[in-house]
């Protein structure tokens, strides 16, 4: 199934499927003071980062499962295209928050992520279709007015965004990708495409699967934990032998590492599985499940 970003809906698909606002999720943000709910001007709700909200020239957003079209396990705003739901729905999901963070579904740009640590940067010359199938896991931009999207349920969102040189990137990462490094990576991807001093980036850790639900074998924390310069601060004990992994922990270790102020990496604090009437979850789901999205881009 491809993720063909650049064909819009058109008209039958979306008359097919009128707009059903869900519930907006507004008891998350009473929970997590680190989020704050936004809804478009078709009152599609969205999260922010509240330490991100307020810095000029950053745009972004986290969606929901609130606001779309798709229906069963992939209600309502579904963005994934590879998960078994309705092309249709899932265009009219992607249009729906790409106007709510002010751009053109035509702007907007994802790719196939494959738990790795390959980076693509964005440009004038980049067209979605060319980056929708490329196997990424990081991609980065300067170009005001593009919106980079990436796709979750349960794996860590990271958003990175330099003032000065008014450049943002995101990642997608799960263990595997954590065990990569990921986040080093974009960092290191920042610095060698747009001259980014690590000391001057923001970063946000959007909502993952946590450390109180996230039970993994002993090879998953062995290969996350060789990462980590505090490894036990991202380990907690579980079920019997068993342990959790807390992946915002691990990726916010790996920023600071990096050279990013502690004070300047923010995270949601906000589970996934936890919340998963908020936000798909695999693990609570299982399979068929969809997949909420994190949009950056330069204002
Ligand atoms: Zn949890």
């Amino acid at each position: 199934m491809d993720e063909d970003f650049s064909s819009r809906p058109g008209p039958s698909a979306v008359s097919r499927h009128p707009p059903a606002v869900s519930p907006p999720p507004s008891a998350l943000s009473t929970q997590h003071s680190a989020l704050r709910t936004q809804y478009s001007a078709e009152g599609v709700p969205y999260l922010q980062l509240a330490g991100l909200a307020e810095l000029p020239g950053l745009v972004h957003g986290i969606s929901t499962r609130a606001g779309g079209v798709s229906e069963g396990p992939y209600a309502a705003l579904n963005v994934s295209l590879m998960v078994g739901d309705e092309r249709a729905r899932v265009l009219e999901n992607r249009a729906r928050l790409a106007r709510a963070l002010g751009a053109p579904p035509e702007q907007v740009y994802t790719c196939r992520q494959v738990h790795g640590a390959a980076w693509r940067v964005v440009d004038a010359e980049t067209t979605p279709a060319d980056i929708e199938r490329e196997p990424l896991d990081i991609l980065l931009c300067s170009r005001p007015g593009s919106r980079l999207l990436l796709k979750f349920a349960d794996c860590t969102p990271l958003l990175l965004w330099d003032p000065r040189r008014r450049w943002v990137a995101v990642a997608h990462a799960g263990w595997r990708g954590t065990a990569q490094r990921v986040a080093t990576v974009a960092v290191q991807a920042l610095v060698d495409s747009a001259g980014s001093e690590p000391a001057d980036l923001w970063a946000g850790i959007g909502p993952a699967i946590g450390g109180c639900c996230y039970e993994v074998g002993d090879e998953v924390i062995a290969a996350v934990a060789a990462t980590l310069p505090a490894p036990a601060a991202a380990v907690r004990p579980g079920r019997g032998t068993r342990r959790h992994l807390d992946l915002a922990e691990a990726n916010r270790q790996q920023l600071v590492a990096a050279g990013l102020a502690p004070e300047r990496v923010l995270s949601a604090r906000c589970c996934t599985a936890c919340h998963s009437d908020t936000f798909f979850s695999h693990r609570v789901q299982g399979l068929p499940a969809g997949r909420f999205a994190v949009v950056a881009g330069v204002r």
